[in-house]
């Protein structure tokens, strides 16, 4: 059952919807929540730049494509969501035409209606579809869902009436700490389309409990008239049941036209970019208490609701402002304003690099807050500046649970088992010393240290691998007893550390590489006693044109000789010296074993294998470079922003060409059983350090992608 306006727009040629594919292209950022919120930037970007088709259809409530997009998602995520928002679209429309309404104001209620569960989207699974009532932690955790979906709609630039709708909905129901007083303050459009959603969940099975009947249904909202539901809308909701038969309803049953499957691979891809961008919400949600984004006009394009619980202003009053740091009278925590060149956006736009500071803004009551502030610029690929974005801390609350806070912020940049910094926290650090390098190449430059230990597979092999991680867990506190003022040391991976030293030529890092090498071998290790533990060690200076993927990759280069020299030493390579390293060892040979090439028989006609490769996409993190009739090139898996291959699947990106040939046997063309000849080459993004773990990924790639061709073999 569609909705009507998905009838409508269904008989138009679909649009190009959000296209945000090209948003994972954007994804190179460092840290995940600035990754996310370039995510939200580019929704808004589309958002505004989106096509105007539709929009007499729509009346400007919300771009056509932009809509589809998010109704994927949700059909991505959950069908059974996506069929509650349409039953619930299609009750709210009937009900408030009886009531009279019509026009704009009808539509938008029909938006709000479709999109009030955006948020689910991002909801964890194991809260989403848990089979049984929710506890009080995961009831907090899924109340979170209407500021998520909040915060995207906002991206989206919906009509701000249907926020406003989707808005007093959540709230109202929240109770006590509703801002509304009484049930007449809450929006009509809320009101109507409380009591459609509240009927249609109550008709509806859950897994807790069996639907209800249209009498028993309307007698719960009977009774709750007056406190959470209109009683004068209630009665209409009977009265509207009456006139038309109880709303052709066909609760819990999904759509035969419809399932997780039904998407084509673009679309596919764009709901799982969706999906993903929604999860990582939801972390931003629950770790921080605010957050706004400012598009490159510094307009205001998301205010969530935790700003405005902070400050007392409302998205309604600050969506599309221009923003300045003035227009919260931010000062320092003494109370002295600041000049022009310490505000933090001001530093942002003219240092490129994301500010932290601790400050005082106005409450909209003029009481004073204190906040933590994190001003981040979002930069496209080509480091053009797309938004910025604000994340804020309140220092009140997290004097009262600093504890909690701790653990969640060192959650996202260190690593759980050594505690030392994680990839992604190395990642940002070396990023911000490149910059600073580019800046003012005059100054000192830094080294990195690559540090490996040695046949540590017999460790977890011959005392086991608890064993193996308390190794691990010591090393790593020895490396930071050896660390010098300002140097990060890092777990890059299972047992490889990174150790990345400001302000030190290759001499000084060598040095102190050595040094480390030879405590390494000199430890104590009580879990393994009689046996020693040895690391070997290659380490790299920032050269001029270096980026941080060659650095690090000469520092490996530089590990790889010590590891072939017979481990336990340290080794460096210059630019020069790595250069012709290279031109002796690596000539090239007949077989490259950075390609694999491989075919196999589709047992599908040639047309549905773009329609086949939909689940493979979905199910490898996979980005379609260009599609076209006979050959199909996607990136299987991200590069990071070390474009470094590692030891997991994730790790490991590959370009993957899919050359799709003649049918091959089956002369009926209309048989199913017909095959097509498909021809796979494969070859790695990034840079590894052996082929063979190459051509074992991408033998897997090749088998997963088989599996979704061969899968269906008919028996004969
Ligand atoms: P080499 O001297 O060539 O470096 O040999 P190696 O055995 O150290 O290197 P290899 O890369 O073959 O193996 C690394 C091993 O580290 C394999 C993996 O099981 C183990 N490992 C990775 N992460 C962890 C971890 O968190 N805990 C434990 N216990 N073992 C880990
Ligand atoms: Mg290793
Ligand atoms: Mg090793």
């Amino acid at each position: 059952m569609l909705s009507e306006l998905e009838r409508t727009l269904g008989e138009r040629a679909p649009s190009n919807g959000l296209q945000l594919t090209d948003a994972s292209a954007l994804s190179s950022h460092p840290t995940d929540s600035s990754r996310v919120l370039l995510g939200l930037m580019a929704l808004a970007h589309k958002a505004r730049s989106g096509p105007a088709a539709d929009q007499e259809l729509l009346e400007g409530v919300i771009d056509s494509g932009v809509l589809r997009s998010l109704l994927s998602a949700l059909h991505f995520r959950d069908p059974g969501t996506l069929h509650h928002v349409r039953r619930t679209a299609n009750v709210a429309t009937s009900l408030a035409r009886f009531l009279g309404w019509e026009g704009r104001h009808l539509k938008i209620l029909e938006v709000a209606a479709l999109l009030h569960d955006m948020g689910k989207v991002g909801v964890p699974d194991n809260v989403l579809f848990k089979p049984t009532a929710l506890s009080p932690d995961e009831a907090e955790l899924m109340l979170l869902h209407g500021n998520i979906g909040l915060d995207v709609l906002q991206a989206c630039r919906v009509d701000p009436l249907v926020l406003e709708f989707i808005g007093s909905t959540h709230t109202y129901s929240e109770g006590a700490t509703s801002r509304f007083r009484n049930i007449n303050e809450v929006p009509m459009g809320a009101r109507i389309l409380t009591i459609a959603d509240a009927y249609d969940s109550l008709r509806t099975e859950q897994a807790y409990r069996p639907g209800k009947k249209h009498a028993e249904v309307m007698a719960i909202l009977g009774q709750n008239s007056g406190t959470q539901f209109d009683g004068n809308i209630v009665s209409a909701l009977g009265r509207c049941c009456q006139d038309h038969g109880p709303t052709d309803y066909e609760p819990g049953v999904s759509n035969p036209g419809l399932n997780a499957n039904g998407l084509g691979p673009l679309e596919a891809l764009e709901a799982s970019t969706l999906c993903h961008i929604f999860n990582h919400l939801y972390l931003l949600e629950s770790l921080y208490d605010g957050f706004y984004l400012i598009d490159s006009d510094m307009r205001v394009v998301v205010w969530n609701r935790g700003m405005d619980r902070l400050l007392g202003r409302s998205a309604t009053e600050m969506l599309n402002r221009t923003w300045t740091d003035r227009e919260l009278s931010f000062t320092d925590l003494k109370g002295k304003s600041l000049g022009e060149d310490e505000l933090p956006l001001q530093r942002v736009l003219t240092t490129g690099r994301s500010v932290t500071v601790s400050l005082s803004a106005r409450h909209a009551n003029g009481d004073s807050k204190e906040i933590e502030l994190q001003t981040v610029p979002l930069l496209d690929t080509e480091q053009r500046l797309y938004g910025v974005a604000g994340i804020v801390r309140d220092l009140a609350r997290a004097g009262r649970k600093p504890q909690d806070f701790r653990e969640l912020r060192n959650a996202a940049t260190r690593d759980p088992l050594t505690l030392l910094a994680n990839r992604g926290e190395l990642e940002t650090q070396l990023a911000v010393h490149l910059a600073d390098q580019l800046r003012s190449p005059q100054a000192n430059p830094f080294s990195v240290i690559f540090v490996d230990v040695d046949h540590f597979k017999s460790i977890n092999d011959n005392y086991g691998h608890s064993v193996g991680d308390k190794v691990l867990v010591d090393l790593a506190r020895l490396m930071q007893k050896e660390m010098y003022s300002g140097e990060v040391v890092a777990r890059y991976g299972g047992e490889e550390f990174v150790i990345l030293c400001p302000d030190a030529d290759l001499e000084t890092a060598f040095t102190r590489a050595e040094r480390l090498r030879i405590s390494v071998s000199k430890m104590k290790l009580a879990e393994m006693p009689g046996r020693g533990l040895t690391a070997s060690l290659g380490v790299s200076r920032y050269e001029e044109g270096d980026s941080v993927d060659s650095l690090l990759r000469r520092a490996d280069q530089a590990l790889y000789l010590s590891k072939h020299g017979g481990r336990n030493r340290t080794n460096s390579l210059t630019l020069a010296q790595a250069r012709g390293a290279r031109e002796n060892n690596d000539g090239p040979t007949d077989k490259d074993p950075l390609i694999f090439r491989a075919e196999f028989d589709a047992l599908v006609s040639n047309d549905m294998v773009i329609y086949k490769l939909g689940g493979f996409i979905t199910d490898n993190d996979t980005k379609l470079v260009k599609v076209t009739q006979t050959q199909v090139i996607m990136h299987v898996g991200r590069v990071s922003f070390i474009p470094y291959w590692g030891k997991d699947a994730a790790s490991q990106p590959v370009e993957l060409e899919l050359n799709i040939g003649k049918r091959v046997g089956g002369h009926n063309p209309n048989a199913a059983s017909c095959n097509t000849k498909l021809t796979v080459q494969m070859k790695p993004r990034g840079w590894i350090r052996q082929p063979e773990i190459f051509q074992e990924r991408a033998k897997q790639v090749f088998k997963d992608l088989r599996a979704f061709f061969v899968a269906e073999t008919p028996l004969t």
